[in-house]
């Protein structure tokens, strides 16, 4: 018998299997098409259908007002740290910046490159372990917009309320818990997140804007950096990813028949409270990084006593199938990633391991 693979890679990270299973069956010949899903024209019938279902099933499970647009993007959301300020923050205005983190450092390095940045806050001093209280948060009434990372990957911290912040543009990248639960869309103005942890395979970033402010991005920008040219051919202005796009549809067909999106939260909270239990309970054993209110249901930090212990973890975890717990390279210590597409038993199995290496190291 092959053992199990738990799959807690941070991105690219665990998809459904019964979408993987999908994708196999329908690799060949795609709906009678006669050929794969990545030998379509993305200019034919086929793909169009399979194009326009996907972003129809965004807009349905986010209930995604009228008033905005759905867009794929390549590049990732790295590309967004760019593109977000080369179209928003014109001479005159500042954006700020609520830094949770290293994603948020990256993209504010590249809004100070492109314009006037600034920071409304940091947990830096913190070592990044929490979110700032969202009504506390002190940024200029005019500004361009307020960007925000609503997940911190890397240290396990996830916003729970958003701010309320009027006139001024909300812009998010919800790269690591995009489609985790349900959110408020129209709170925000934009929403870019790369589809490779919650969505499906790296290589589309998928971007919710509203269209008010496609009018007011800078017209300078080259075409393709442009929100309005991907708004204007519904993200048909040059070749797309096609078969990413595809996946991302079954994802998100794999999340209604879980119930959408109220199901799929409340199996992430079950999961995560496996973990963070045995955390809790482990007198000190185990050390979670994040403060109790900011803890992600998405990625979960945690450190042992020592580099040799977590080292020994990391060794023996490996070797009873679990993939991918090393924390990011930057900090170290531990980290399970606990996507939507983790089932259950793998945080069941993975708490279990948890106790008994307990046991027999304390
Ligand atoms: N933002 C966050 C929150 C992330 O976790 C990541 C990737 N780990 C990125 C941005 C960068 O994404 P990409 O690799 O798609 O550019």
């Amino acid at each position: 018998t092959i053992q199990p693979v738990y799959n807690f890679n941070a991105g690219p990270s665990a998809l459904p299997a019964a979408v993987l299973e999908k994708a196999q069956k329908e690799l060949i010949n795609f709906r009678g098409t006669g050929m794969s899903v990545m030998e379509l024209s993305h200019r034919s019938k086929p793909y169009e259908e399979v194009h326009n279902q996907v972003i129809e099933r965004l807009k349905k499970l986010y209930s995604i007002p009228e008033n905005y647009e759905v867009l794929f993007i390549q590049g990732g959301a790295s590309l967004q740290f760019s593109m977000v300020p080369m179209n928003f923050l014109q001479t005159g205005k500042k954006a700020g910046y609520v830094m949770t983190g290293v994603w948020s450092e990256k993209a504010f390095a590249e809004a100070e490159r492109l314009g006037d940045a600034y920071q409304v806050a940091s947990t830096e001093t913190d070592k990044h372990n929490h979110i700032p209280n969202p009504n506390e948060l002190n940024y200029n009434e005019d500004d361009a917009y307020l960007h925000i990372t609503t997940n911190n990957t890397i240290y396990g911290t996830q916003w729970k309320d958003y701010p309320d912040t009027g006139n001024v543009p909300l812009i998010a990248d919800m790269s690591s818990d995009i489609m985790s639960k349900p959110i408020d869309v129209s709170k925000f103005a934009l929403i870019y997140a790369g589809a490779q942890k919650n969505l499906g395979p790296s290589g589309v970033t998928v971007v919710i804007i509203r269209k008010d402010l496609l009018e007011k991005a800078n017209p300078d920008n080259p075409t393709i950096l442009k929100y309005a040219t991907h708004a204007k051919n519904n993200s048909l202005y040059h070749t797309p990813p096609t078969f990413g796009i595809y996946m991302l549809g079954e994802v998100l067909g794999w999340i209604e028949e879980c119930g959408g999106l109220e199901a799929v939260t409340q199996r992430n909270e079950e999961k995560a409270k496996l973990i963070y239990d045995v955390i809790d309970n482990s007198d000190g054993f185990y050390r979670g990084h994040a403060e109790l209110e900011s803890r992600s249901l998405m990625n979960i930090t945690f450190r042992l006593a020592d580099e040799a212990l977590e080292k020994k973890f990391l060794a023996e975890a490996k070797d009873a199938g679990f993939v991918g717990l090393n924390g990011h390279r930057s900090v170290g210590g531990c980290r399970a990633s606990a996507y939507n597409a983790v089932p259950v038993e793998a945080c069941k199995a993975l708490s279990e391991f948890m106790i008994q290496f307990q046991q027999s190291n304390h």
